[in-house]
C-alpha cells in the first residue's frame, strides 16, 4: 500500500455485534469508521434490560468459543469480548418435561445422554448408537473460521472438501435430516414426543449435533453477567480504537451513485458519506427499504419469498421473590408440556420453554430469582394489536398472568412470589432491533439452508457489503464476529494492505 494514501472511510449500520466487530477489526487496519445504530445502546439481540432490581437476558445461553482450545476463542480475544469473563458449564442442556410428568434429560456429556437414551428406549437401541457415535464423530470436524470464503483459493476449497471426507457417512445419514424426520424414526413414543418438541420440527439435526459438540468438549459456555456486558465490552474496544458510534441514528437510505454506495441517510435527514458502507443490519430492510429493492436478483429474491425463518416469540421475564436452587441448572431450561393449554394472540400455546437463572446470581436481587418464558406467537396478530396501544398492553398483561398461573403446578407458590413481569412480543423485537418479521436469528436453519451462505457483495453495487445473521442461516454471535473479521480481510486485499489484528 502507498504509505501517504488517504485513510478509507467506513460507515457501518448497526451496532450488533456483528456491525462493531467488524468496527474493531476496522479501525485495528486503519479505516476510519462510524457506526449509526438507530437504538440507544449497543448490542441489538445481544441485549438484556432491567426491571424493578432484575435483569432479563435476551440472549446467551452459551457462547461458541468460550474455551481457550477452540477455533473462535482468539476471534473474541481480538475484538474484547472474552477477557476477564467466568464462564460456567452446565450438565444439562434442556429438559422435556411431558403432560404425564415423565422427564427427558438432555444431557450435555454424550456418555450420560447415550445411556439415557438407552435406558429410555432400549428399543431404539441400534438408532440411539449410531446418532451418538456419529456426533462423537463430529468432534474431529474442522470449526476454525479461516479465510474469507470470497478470497479462498480453489486449493483452499479441496482442502476444506478432503477435510470432510471422513464425515461423509454422517452427512449421509443425518444432513438431510430435520427433528420432525428425527422424531420418528423412535419407535418410542416418549422419545418421538420429545425430539418432536424440544426445539423447532424444521431444525436442521445436523446443527444440534454441531450444538451438541460444543457443549460436550465444554466449549460453549455461559457468561456469568450475561449478554449486555459482552456487547459493551466490544463497544468498548471499538471506541479505544478510536472508532466512532452515533446512537438514536436509524438509516433511512443508503445513498447510492452511479452503482457506487456513497453514503447513508439519517431519519434526521442528515446524509452521512463514506468510501465504503456496510450493513449489519436487517436483511431485508436493508434490501428492499435502505436500497429500494434496487440490487436483487433473482436467487436472492427467490431466497427472501421462500426461505423459512425463525419464528417470532413471546419472551416474558420474571423476577421470582425466592432462591430457585431446586430446579436443576440447564443451558436452555425446560420445555414443559402444559397440562391445560392456554391461549394467546388467538393461537393456543401446548409448551412453554421456561428458563430459570438460578445458576447466575448477578441477575436478580440477593436471595431472588430470573426466570424467562418463551414460545412462539402471531407476528401478525401483535402488529395488529400494537396500534391500539391500551389492547397491546391490556392483552400482554393477560398473556403473562394466562403463563404464570400455567407454571405454577410445576413451580408451586409462583403466582405468589412473582414481583416483578416483563413481555416482550414480536412488535418488541422488531421496534428494537429492526429484525424482519421479528425472526430473533435470522433464517431458520434446516437442512435446506444449513450449508448456504448468502452474498455479501450485491450484483452491480459498488462498495457495499452485508454482514450477520441475514447472510447466514442459524445467524448467532459467532456468526456476526466472523463476518465482521471477514469483511475487513475483504477490504484489505482489495486494498492492496495486509490484514491485522493487533492495535495500531
Ligand atoms: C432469546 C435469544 C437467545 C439467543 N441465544 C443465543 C445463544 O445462546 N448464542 C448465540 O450465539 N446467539 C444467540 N442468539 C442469537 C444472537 O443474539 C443473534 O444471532 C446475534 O446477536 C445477531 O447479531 P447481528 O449483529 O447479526 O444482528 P443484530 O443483533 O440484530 O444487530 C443489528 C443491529 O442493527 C441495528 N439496526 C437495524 N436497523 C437499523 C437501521 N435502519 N439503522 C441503524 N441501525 C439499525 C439494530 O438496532 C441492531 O442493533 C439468541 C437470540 C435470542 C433472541
Amino acid at each position: 500500500m502507498n504509505a501517504t494514501a488517504p485513510q478509507r472511510s467506513l460507515i457501518i449500520i448497526g451496532a450488533g455485534i456483528a456491525g462493531l466487530s467488524a468496527g474493531v477489526y476496522a479501525q485495528m487496519n486503519g479505516y476510519h469508521t462510524r457506526i449509526y445504530e438507530m437504538h440507544n445502546q449497543a448490542g441489538g439481540l445481544c441485549t438484556a434490560w432491567k426491571r424493578k432490581g432484575y435483569t432479563v437476558d435476551g440472549c446467551i445461553h452459551w457462547l461458541v468459543g468460550s474455551s481457550p482450545q477452540d477455533a473462535f476463542y482468539p476471534l473474541w480475544e481480538e475484538v474484547g469480548l472474552i477477557q476477564g469473563r467466568q464462564f460456567i458449564y452446565q450438565e444439562e442442556l434442556m429438559r422435556y418435561a411431558s403432560r404425564g410428568g415423565r422427564e427427558f434429560i438432555f444431557y450435555t456429556d454424550l456418555d450420560r445422554l447415550e445411556a439415557h437414551l438407552l435406558e429410555l428406549a432400549p428399543e431404539d437401541a441400534a438408532l440411539i448408537r449410531t446418532f451418538i457415535a456419529d456426533t462423537r464423530r463430529m468432534m474431529h470436524m474442522k470449526n476454525a473460521p479461516g479465510e474469507p470464503p470470497e478470497l479462498r483459493t480453489l486449493f483452499d476449497n479441496l482442502k476444506g472438501m478432503a477435510e470432510m471426507l471422513p464425515l461423509m457417512g454422517v452427512f449421509r445419514r443425518w444432513g438431510g435430516m430435520d427433528l420432525s424426520g428425527f422424531a420418528k424414526k423412535f419407535a418410542n413414543p416418549f422419545l418421538r414426543e420429545v425430539f418432536g418438541n424440544i426445539l423447532y420440527p424444521n431444525f436442521s439435526l445436523m446443527a444440534l449435533m454441531v450444538v451438541m459438540v460444543w457443549l460436550h468438549k465444554k466449549a460453549a459456555g455461559y457468561p456469568l453477567g450475561g449478554s449486555l456486558p459482552m456487547a459493551q465490552a466490544v463497544e468498548s474496544r471499538f471506541r479505544q480504537l478510536g472508532g466512532e458510534i452515533h446512537y438514536n441514528a436509524r438509516v433511512k437510505k443508503i445513498l447510492v451513485e452511479n452503482d457506487q454506495a456513497v453514503g447513508v441517510l439519517l431519519e434526521n435527514g442528515q446524509e452521512e458519506r463514506a468510501d465504503d458502507i456496510i450493513s449489519a443490519a436487517d436483511g431485508h430492510a436493508t434490501l428492499f427499504e435502505m436500497l429500494d429493492g434496487r440490487y436483487v436478483d433473482d436467487s436472492l429474491a427467490a431466497f427472501y419469498r421462500s426461505a423459512p425463518l425463525f419464528p417470532p416469540i413471546m419472551y416474558i421475564g420474571m423476577g421470582v421473590n425466592r432462591r430457585m436452587d431446586d430446579v436443576p441448572h440447564s443451558v436452555s431450561g425446560t420445555m414443559l408440556a402444559l397440562d391445560q393449554p392456554i391461549t394467546v394472540a388467538g393461537q393456543q400455546v401446548d409448551h412453554l420453554d421456561v428458563h430459570v437463572f438460578n445458576f447466575d446470581p448477578s441477575l436478580a436481587p440477593p436471595g431472588k430469582t430470573v426466570m424467562t418464558v418463551l414460545f412462539p406467537t402471531s407476528y401478525e396478530y401483535w402488529k395488529e394489536r400494537y396500534a391500539e396501544k391500551e389492547r397491546y398492553d391490556a392483552e400482554k398483561q393477560e398473556a403473562a398472568l394466562a403463563v404464570v398461573r400455567a407454571l405454577e403446578s410445576r413451580f408451586a407458590g409462583l403466582e405468589r412470589d412473582v414481583e416483578m413481569i416483563d413481555v416482550a412480543t414480536p412488535v418488541t423485537f422488531e421496534r428494537y432491533t429492526g429484525n424482519w418479521k421479528a425472526s430473533w436469528e435470522g433464517w431458520m436453519i434446516t437442512p435446506q439452508t444449513m450449508m448456504k451462505r448468502l452474498p455479501k457483495r450485491l450484483p452491480r453495487l459498488k462498495n457495499f457489503w452485508m454482514i450477520g445473521q441475514w447472510v447466514q442461516p442459524g445467524g448467532g454471535l459467532p456468526t456476526g464476529v466472523v463476518h465482521g473479521r471477514q469483511i475487513v480481510q475483504i477490504l484489505c486485499r482489495r486494498d492492496g494492505k495486509p490484514f491485522t489484528t493487533s492495535r495500531p
